[in-house]
């Protein structure tokens, strides 16, 4: 038996003439939680509408708990997933008949909806918070209420589309808890849309990353983070130091600089180095180069290093040889596995 719980294959969105989302294709299985990240108008929430049944697509397809989701399957799989949205959505009542009315539309007996909208509460230790008027929340005890009002119907799947991007920093961690509490208890499988790199590494089993409305790469945390499959994704994680290559017969070469590579390698590559993985030092054991600039950034000194390719570098002041100067002639080394052979585009 297959645990996979979702699985689209050439999801496609067109708005007009545009398409949002390119043909797409991936699944998740039960009791995983997906990350799904990428810059402002990457496609993140096209995604998470199709999949939720809110929009139909232009083209491909969605089977989820095992179906076709269709129009004739929308409702009955719909009954089984839930969906919260950045903004919180509260009624003029108390916080107990506000995650009551999570059930409104179920065929339960309104005494049943409130023993179990108290019960979401104590569960989530929030029971205290029961009579309050839901106008009295702050943002982040509201999107907390908002987010028990879901799990109250006990969804199989869940939607969040990128469901602290109103919150502090604080109140952001309560909500991201409550994800984790809701996964670990329930083995409820999870897709979240973040803008939050750091969210999405302390949530995720699995990351997608959305670039111009594909998914360029899908992975752990650490291969997103330190194996990115392409320039552009190196860029959009946070690799400061990407460099065109021509890779042959086990090494790679750019700017006079070879270094050695995967085997099977071949042609023009991506060079990406993480500034914080570049190692400089005094002795003339590594590249040798000359420091261009040389600035303090709070806890860290950056650089500039002129190797034939300019490199960038983010030093712990702490480590720093305050003895450096801009014009030095230096040396640069790194751990192999710094060194991130990856696709061109
Ligand atoms: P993200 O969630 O990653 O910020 P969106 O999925 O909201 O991105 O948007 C992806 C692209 O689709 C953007 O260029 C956006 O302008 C466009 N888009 C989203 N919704 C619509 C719509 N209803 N009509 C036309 N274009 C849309």
């Amino acid at each position: 038996m297959t645990n996979t719980v979702l699985e689209t294959e050439n999801l496609t969105k067109a708005y007009g003439n545009k398409e949002v989302l390119h043909p797409t294709s991936f699944s998740v299985v039960k009791g995983e939680i997906l990350a799904v990240i990428g810059p402002s108008g990457a496609g993140k929430s096209t995604l998470l509408r199709l999949l939720d049944g809110l929009e139909s697509p232009t083209a491909g397809t969605i089977r989820i708990f095992g179906e076709p989701f269709v129009r004739a399957s929308r409702k009955k799989i719909r009954s089984r997933m839930g969906i919260l949205f950045q903004k919180t959505v509260l009624f003029d009542r108390s916080v107990v008949d506000n995650i009551a009315l999570g059930l409104s539309y179920r065929r339960i007996p309104r005494a049943e909806q409130k023993r179990r909208a108290q019960e979401t509460l104590a569960k989530l230790g929030m029971s205290e918070y029961a009579t309050r008027s839901a106008r009295t929340l702050s943002g982040g005890e509201g999107q907390r209420v908002s987010f028990a009002r879901i799990l109250v119907t006990r969804p199989e799947l869940l939607f969040l589309d990128e469901p602290t991007a109103n919150l502090d920093p604080l109140a952001a961690k309560d909500v991201e808890e409550m994800i984790l509490q809701e996964n670990a208890e329930n083995g409820t499988t999870i897709i979240i849309n973040t803008h939050d790199q750091i969210q999405a590494q302390r949530l995720a089993d699995r990351v997608a990353v959305i670039l111009d409305g594909s998914i360029v790469q899908i992975g752990t945390p650490d291969e997103i983070w330190y194996h990115p499959a392409t320039a552009s994704v190196a860029r959009f994680v946070g690799f400061q130091n990407i460099f065109i290559g021509s890779a042959n017969d086990g090494s790679v070469s750019f700017g006079g600089i070879v270094l050695p590579a995967p085997a099977d390698r071949k042609g023009l590559v991506s060079v990406m180095i993480r500034a914080e993985d570049i190692i400089l030092t005094k002795n003339t054991s590594g590249i040798p180069g000359i420091i261009r600039s040389l600035s303090r950034r709070g806890a860290f000194v950056e650089m500039y290093v002129d190797c034939g390719q300019e490199f960038f570098l983010r030093i712990p002041f702490k480590e720093h040889d305050s003895s450096l100067s801009v014009g030095d002639s230096v040396s640069l080394s790194w751990d192999e596995q710094a060194v991130v052979i990856g696709g061109n585009e």
